[in-house]
Parts: structure tokens; C-alpha cells; sequence
């Protein structure tokens, strides 16, 4: 298991854990890495607007640079800004230094690509393993790399999002929406976007500032209250809300009311899959059946995979998926590219009210709803495998489990819902998500196998 890398990238707290020696020596063996199948790689990288980001790109770009990699400095961007980059100007790798939604004393890596898709984890692992071994390979003095800089990254990336969407049909709407940008890497772009669509915006916090002066960088309803008191006061058709790398988009609808992630991934899977009816569509089990009540609607099939937007991202190139994504507010859109891109969300978005002529209340209003739980409960590591076997093993023959899935974690199927069990990747617990009609059900059932699990964990200990 990566001692680094976690689910997205390497995180820590700067001059602590996170500190320049690391990136320095990730730098070298993710050169050594590339060149161990490229005679001269080319590698881009971005930052997000955080305080600690020259201090990481330098120690990273020079580790790339001892290894005999070529580095192009793109700046301050999105993480989709990055990766359409090296996608579209035929990058081998990409390197963005962020920790997206984390508190302003923490600071992360994250490795792209050369299709713009996250690092797989075997390619961090491999990095990891050349990092711990110091095995690093050096050329000689001739060979290192050298270091260029390019400001065409956002025109590319805002280009590209253009010729997603219908600009005709989203600028006769004359949309006003309020822009909380949480300060973070958004502010490059998503304002200029809306001008492009012709989009009037009330911002907020629309200036980078690496402290986050204007909110805390998650985009989850307790940090929301300022963008959900805008879009009523200022009349707007809706509120978009980015975390501090743009990769995520939260909605809130013309009445103030924050937009469940699971309802923004049913309500753009829905309006994709009238459009290519059948087709298929991506998103990990913790996601809520509303998802797939729209595809089936529209006679397409759903694929569930484990909880991780590179996991989601990869399944759906290879299964010409037409849309994927997380309820964290992470939206996968092909056409655009494979990964989680909160201004293309936007636009597509913007295109959905525009053709559908509803508010965006009515629109998530016609999604069926489903009540989602989640709660978490301390088990030790090296006891967790062997909890999930043994609850399977005792739900066995029992009336109320019609099925187990365990595609991640262990997902028990029940009347009216289902229970998921999913072990931390790197915390001593596991989270409960229970799915049910109603509140109460919901509560019912997250007692019932939360106490299942105690036992379990009580009886192997
Ligand atoms: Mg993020």
C-alpha cells in the first residue's frame, strides 16, 4: 500500500510533512520513472493559489530537471486546466502542486497523465518504491532537462469547454448566477468563462488568495452560507461553488438551496443519456440510486466501480461511458475530458437550463430522492479484512440481504436500500453509508448494521 500517495495525490502540512526535500526527491523519481521508457520527456506543470506553491514546484521541477526531463512552467491553473493541457499540447506527464480542498497549511502533488487522466495507482506506487529505494538515475551534465514557461493553458482549456456546449442557446438565456470561487485556482478561469457564454455573475471571492480569506475550501452546505444567501438576494438563476483547485463543482438552486452532488451527477447523466439513449454511464457504489433510476429511464446501464474519481475516470474510457462522476460534486464529461472539471460543469450546466427551460429547483425536483446516511466507527487496520469477510459470512441465508456486492468495502443489498461498509484507506475506521426511503428507515438500518459490524469487530478482537 503507498505510504505517500493517497486518494488523490501526496498531501501534507508544508515544512512538516510536506516539505521541499519531498518534492525534491519525488521530482527525481518520477524523472527517473519517465525516462525509463522515454528518451527526453516532456512534462507540464501548474500550480493551484496556495502560499507553499513556488517553494513545491521549484524542488519538484529541479528533481524533474536532474533526470534529464524538459519542464513547462504553465503557472497558477485549475487541476482541468493542467490535465487538458497535457493532454492537448502532447505532454508526457503533468505535475500539479495542490491539496484542493484542504485547510491553507497544507500543500499536495498530484500526477497526470499523458491522456489528462489522474495518476493510476501502480504509477505511484512505481514512483513511490524508486523514491524510498533512492534509485534514482542521473544523466550526465549535457542530459539535464531545461525549463520553459507557457501562459496559453487557460485560452486552451477555456477554447476547448466552448466547443462542449451550445454558446448560441446558453447566451439568449441571459443567465445571472452568482460565482463563489472559494478564492482558489476557479478565479483564473470560471469568470472569463462566464463572460465567453455571455453570463452575468456576481462573485464572490473571486480573487486567489492562498489564506482563503472568503471560506474554507470545501464546498460541502456548512461553508456555503454566503453563496446561498446570494442567489435569492440578487435574483439569480443559480450558485456555483468551487474547491481550491476547480476540479469540483457544488450547484445552488435559484432559491438558495444547496444541490446534492448526487443529484447534480442524475441531473447531467439524465440529460446526456436522452441524447444517446443506452449508453453507458460511470459512478462508484457510495452513489445513490437516483443515478441510475434516470439512466434506466433512458434505457442506459450504470457501472459501479470503487470509490476514487482516477478509478471512475479509467472505467469510463473503457467503456465509452458518456458521463461519470463522484456526489462530492466531482463531474466526469467526456466530450471535454476524463476527469472531474467544475467549469465545464458550469457550462454544461448553463446548456442543461437553457434546452430544458426549467428552474434549476424543478429540474433536481423531477429526480427521485433517496435519503443518504453516513456515519464511521473505529476498527483496527489488520482486523478490517477480516470484519468485511465475516459479515458477508453471517448475512448469508438472512431474509433481509438480497445481495452483496464488494466492489469496495461490502455493500449489503436490502429491502428499500442498501448498507455499505466501506474500511478507511488510511484511518483505523470504516464508514457506514446507508441508503433509504425515508429518514427513519435510514436511521433503522445504520443501527442495525453498525451494531452487526460492532459484534463482528468485538468477536475477532
Ligand atoms: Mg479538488
Amino acid at each position: 500500500m503507498s505510504k505517500l500517495f493517497g486518494t488523490n495525490g501526496i498531501r501534507g502540512v508544508v515544512n512538516e510533512d510536506m516539505s521541499s526535500e519531498l518534492a525534491l526527491g519525488i521530482g527525481k523519481a518520477w524523472g527517473t520513472m519517465l525516462r525509463s521508457t522515454i528518451q527526453r520527456p516532456k512534462v507540464a506543470i501548474g500550480t493551484d493559489a496556495r502560499l507553499s506553491n513556488a517553494m513545491l514546484k521549484t524542488a519538484i521541477s529541479s528533481g524533474l530537471l536532474a533526470t534529464g526531463c524538459d519542464v513547462t512552467d504553465v503557472g497558477l491553473v485549475p487541476t482541468p486546466t493542467l490535465q487538458y493541457t497535457v493532454r492537448e499540447q502532447h505532454y508526457d506527464s503533468g505535475v500539479i502542486i495542490t491539496a484542493s480542498h484542504n485547510p491553507p497549511q497544507f500543500n499536495g502533488i498530484k500526477g497526470v497523465a499523458e491522456d489528462g487522466t489522474e495518476f493510476a495507482k501502480d504509477v505511484e506506487d512505481t514512483i513511490e518504491n524508486i523514491y524510498f529505494k533512492k534509485a534514482y538515475k542521473l544523466p550526465d551534465w549535457k542530459n539535464v532537462g531545461a525549463l520553459t514557461t507557457w501562459d496559453g493553458a487557460i485560452d486552451l482549456y477555456i477554447n476547448g469547454i466552448l466547443k462542449c456546449v451550445d454558446i448560441a442557446a446558453i447566451k439568449k438565456q441571459k443567465f445571472h448566477i452568482v460565482l463563489d470561487c472559494g478564492n482558489g485556482a476557479g478565479c483564473l478561469v470560471t469568470p472569463t468563462l462566464c463572460k465567453k457564454l455571455g453570463v452575468a455573475f456576481t462573485p464572490l471571492f473571486c480573487e486567489p488568495d492562498g489564506t482563503f480569506p472568503g471560506r474554507n475550501s470545501e464546498p460541502i452546505a456548512e461553508n456555503l452560507s454566503a453563496v446561498m444567501k446570494a442567489v435569492p438576494e440578487h435574483d439569480a438563476d443559480f450558485g456555483i461553488a468551487q474547491d481550491g483547485d476547480a476540479d469540483r463543482a457544488i450547484f445552488i438552486d435559484e432559491k438558495g438551496t444547496f444541490v446534492l452532488g448526487d443529484k447534480s451527477l442524475a441531473l447531467s447523466v439524465r440529460y446526456l443519456t436522452k441524447q444517446r439513449r443506452g449508453c453507458v454511464a460511470v459512478t462508484p457504489v457510495t452513489t445513490s440510486n437516483c443515478f441510475e433510476d434516470v439512466v434506466k429511464e433512458n434505457g442506459g446501464k450504470v457501472i459501479y466501480t470503487a470509490v476514487g474519481s482516477p478509478i471512475v475516470a479509467r472505467r469510463m474510457i473503457e467503456t465509452d461511458a458518456i458521463f461519470g462522476g463522484e456526489g462530492n460534486g466531482g463531474l466526469i464529461f467526456p466530450k471535454m475530458q476524463y476527469c472531474r472539471d467544475s467549469a465545464m460543469a458550469l457550462a454544461m450546466f448553463l446548456e442543461i437550463l437553457a434546452k430544458e427551460k426549467q428552474s434549476l429547483s424543478m429540474l433536481v425536483a423531477a429526480i427521485p430522492h433517496y435519503e443518504i446516511l453516513t456515519s464511521k466507527m473505529a476498527c483496527p487496520n489488520d482486523l478490517k479484512q477480516k470484519v468485511m469477510d465475516t459479515i458477508v459470512q453471517r448475512v448469508k441465508g438472512s431474509n433481509d440481504v438480497t445481495g452483496v456486492d464488494r466492489t469496495d468495502g461490502v455493500k449489503l443489498l436490502v429491502r428499500d436500500g442498501w448498507v455499505l461498509m466501506r474500511p478507511s484507506g488510511t484511518e483505523p475506521i470504516f464508514r457506514v453509508y446507508v441508503q433509504a426511503k425515508t429518514k427513519t428507515a435510514g436511521e433503522q438500518l445504520a443501527s442495525q448494521y453498525k451494531g452487526l459490524v460492532e459484534t463482528v469487530i468485538h468477536d475477532l478482537s
